[in-house]
């Protein structure tokens, strides 16, 4: 079953978006995942259609209601729908590579987008949604953390991605950043290509490229070299 992502938002426009172009949106052409939106606001039971009310216990901005989002999701999502419920909220736990991969090896998901101060507590103990966060920032809203998540899912989905040994030496998938690339011309302002990358010698390259992963990692990421270096001590 190709992977299908429900998504629910008070801004459906916002999607397929930029997931409509480039490898994403081939693979969508191609049926290889799929997507469907739900306007949260349709569950609203008032005349004005609000979704949102003023928090309990004062303070600022408003909170999404835990009665309408609990429908909008009944609407889209089965209890017994295998795929996992994921509300984006920079309280949640961070995305990684890692996550990418077990989604992209799921059915697809079904997705929460926020807005305002966030979403009632209730509605997500209730429907038991994971909380995910792209970074230590704050969104507006849950549609640009839901288009980056997606994004990074569909393209290992199976099938997407033409050229499998690329995705293996990418940043996260060995626990280092990756190495700098290089291309024509020969030179660039004065600066040549590292001449080892056109030596032909493809042990020496691997090697050059091994140092330069590990140089980046530890000047820019000393909590992945850290975690890469302890990984190296439990296999010696
Ligand atoms: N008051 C909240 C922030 C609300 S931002 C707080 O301080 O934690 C409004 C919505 O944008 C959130 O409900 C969430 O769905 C989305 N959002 C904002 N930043 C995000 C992030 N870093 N990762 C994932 N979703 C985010």
């Amino acid at each position: 079953m190709a992977f299908k992502a429900s998504i629910l938002t008070l801004y459906p426009d916002m999607f397929p978006g930029p997931l409509g172009h480039s490898l994403s949106g081939r693979a969508l052409n191609q049926g290889l995942w799929s997507f469907e939106t739900c306007q949260i606001r349709d569950y609203a039971t008032d005349k004005h259609r609000s979704v949102d009310d003023t928090p309990a216990g004062g303070g600022a901005g408003m909170v999404l209601r835990a009665d309408i989002l609990a429908k909008a999701i009944e609407s889209i999502a089965a209890t017994e729908d295998p795929r996992p419920r994921i509300l984006m909220s920079p309280r949640g736990r961070p995305f990684t590579q890692r996550r990418a991969h077990e989604l992209a090896e799921s059915p697809g998901a079904i997705i929460v987008c926020g807005r305002f101060e966030g979403v009632d507590q209730r509605v997500i103990d209730a429907r038991d949604l994971e909380e995910i966060s792209v970074g230590d920032y704050i969104l507006s809203g849950g549609e640009a953390a839901a288009l980056t998540m997606l994004d990074a899912v569909i393209r290992l989905i199976p099938g997407v991605m033409g050229n499998v040994a690329s995705a293996e030496t990418e940043s996260f998938e060995t626990g280092l950043l990756e190495h700098p690339h290089f291309t024509r011309p020969s030179v660039f302002e004065g600066m040549p290509i590292p001449e080892v990358l056109t030596s032909g010698n493809h042990k020496l390259i691997h090697e050059w490229r091994l140092s330069e992963a590990e140089r980046l990692t530890r000047e820019r990421r000393p909590d992945l070299w850290h975690a890469y270096v302890e990984d190296d001590d439990d296999v010696d």
